[in-house]
């Protein structure tokens, strides 16, 4: 009977999170149990270098829902807690308190973990009260502590993460350097053209910023780092040092249960993986997705919150389809970036707006159709965008530009 059935979810993040209460809203009349490693209930990351950071963001407003929503839908929340095997011939999972646990179905949401500092002084940096990596909210609430005007932070890695550290940081009173190995900045996510306006906005705000250059060891006093040298014999002193470069998806559970892997987890359009009775989703999974054609493993909210509607779904046995535009969001000082689809492989970019006036658009072309779209304060280029790049519209170049013209034309347009 459906009610003796148990929905298992390894992970107790975002997608987790989410899923564990839409499994509820469409109908799962069994148990459902998440069980997480971490202290928390599921929580958003976004803040912990932004808002949260800064001060603004409380605790409180971090978590998805409060105990009393999990409690009132009958979701068993098991924190502190890792998942250490799946044992697929027997449906179980063995937890690291020893006991063991039989599932109906099986979601795995175990996200990611950073990247460690390459290099032979990591693992003594990782033992210091000043070297972060940021990916949990203890993390931030350690960095948090040494916001302290006057310090000096060397931030490695210049993704979003390293970047919304730097400009909090700055906005704090702090010297902040940041050093990026790639020629650019944000060098994997979007065009020269966005890289050279974020390097000049945090230039302004008197961020020191160096690209090229390749963190090649870590000089200590005792249990602190105090400087961070470079390949090209720089030394950078360092009163705290924060680590963003990049993020490996937590996949060891799946590949030692023998589920197919390949930079996260595989799964089809329903999130299910090589086994029909287990599912992925968020971060640690590798997705087709329709719109940008082809496998895609995103680190996003959106994703992780669309994936948890599809998956639930799926596991309810309705099964809708994931189709999302990827998107995605970062703030720093008074920009709000979103970005909407994949910029690789365009032929030309096109700008609505001025960068000068901290408000405007880029247009990824390829042929007469937007593969992606970066918008920075102008929200609505961002909501008629989403449906540019996802209904694969048909546009022309100067009404882009042409602020006279709304973007809403191409909708008629293709009527
Ligand atoms: P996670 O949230 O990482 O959750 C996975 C959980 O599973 C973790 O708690 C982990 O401890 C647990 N786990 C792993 N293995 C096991 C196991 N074996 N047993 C039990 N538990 C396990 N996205 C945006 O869209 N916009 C942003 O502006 C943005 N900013 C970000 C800023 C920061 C600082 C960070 C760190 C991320 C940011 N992201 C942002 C990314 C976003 O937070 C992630 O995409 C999202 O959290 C993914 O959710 P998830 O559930 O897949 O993974």
């Amino acid at each position: 009977a459906p009610g003796s059935e148990v929905a298992i979810i390894v992970g107790c993040g975002h997608a987790a999170g989410e899923l564990a209460t839409r499994l509820r809203e469409q109908g799962w009349a069994g148990r459902v149990i998440m069980i997480g490693e971490e202290p928390h209930l599921p929580y958003q990351r976004p803040p912990l270098s932004k808002g949260f950071l800064e001060g603004k963001t409380g605790l409180s407003d971090l978590f998805l829902k409060p105990q009393a929503t999990y409690d009132l839908a009958q979701i068993e929340v098991i924190l502190n807690t890792r998942v250490e095997a799946i044992d697929r011939t027997n449906r179980t999972v063995t937890l690291s308190d020893g006991s063991s646990l039989q599932y109906t179905k099986l979601a795995i949401a175990t996200g990611g973990r950073q990247r460690p500092l390459p290099g032979a002084d990591t693992a003594r940096a990782e033992a210091c009260d000043n070297f972060h990596y940021l990916r949990t909210l203890d993390d931030a609430l350690k960095i948090r502590e040494l916001l302290k005007a006057g310090k000096r932070m060397v931030v490695v890695g210049g993704g979003y993460v390293g970047l919304e550290v730097a400009a909090t940081a700055i906005k704090h009173g702090l010297q902040v350097t940041v050093v990026e190995a790639g020629p650019r900045l944000l060098g994997r996510v979007t065009s020269p053209a966005m890289s050279a306006f974020f390097e000049q906005v945090h230039c302004q705000a008197g961020v020191d910023i160096r690209t090229g250059t390749l963190v090649e060891g870590l000089e200590f006093d005792g249990l602190r780092v105090v400087a961070v040298r470079s390949h090209a014999g720089e030394r950078i002193p360092a009163d705290v040092v924060v680590v963003g470069v990049g993020l490996l998806p937590n996949t060891g559970l799946a590949e030692a249960a023998g589920l197919a892997v390949d930079n996260g987890i595989l799964v089809d359009a329903f999130c299910v993986t090589s086994d029909p009775d287990i599912l992925a989703l968020g971060d640690c999974c590798n997705h087709p997705n329709p719109v940008v054609g082809r496998n895609i493993r995103l680190e996003s909210v959106p994703n992780a919150v669309e994936q948890a509607r599809s998956a639930a779904s799926t596991m309810c046995g309705q099964g809708e389809p994931y189709r999302m535009v990827p998107w995605f969001w970062s703030d720093q000082y008074d920009l709000k970036l979103k970005s909407v689809g994949l910029c690789e492989g365009h032929e030309r970019i096109v700008m609505r707006g001025t960068m000068e006036g901290r408000a405007f658009s880029l247009f990824y072309l390829k042929g007469k159709r937007i593969l992606a779209i970066d918008t920075i304060n102008r929200p609505q280029d961002f909501v008629m965008g989403k449906r540019l790049v996802g209904e694969r519209i048909e546009v022309d170049d100067d009404a882009l530009i042409d602020e006279s013209t709304p973007l809403n034309k191409f909708f008629t347009a293709s009527l």
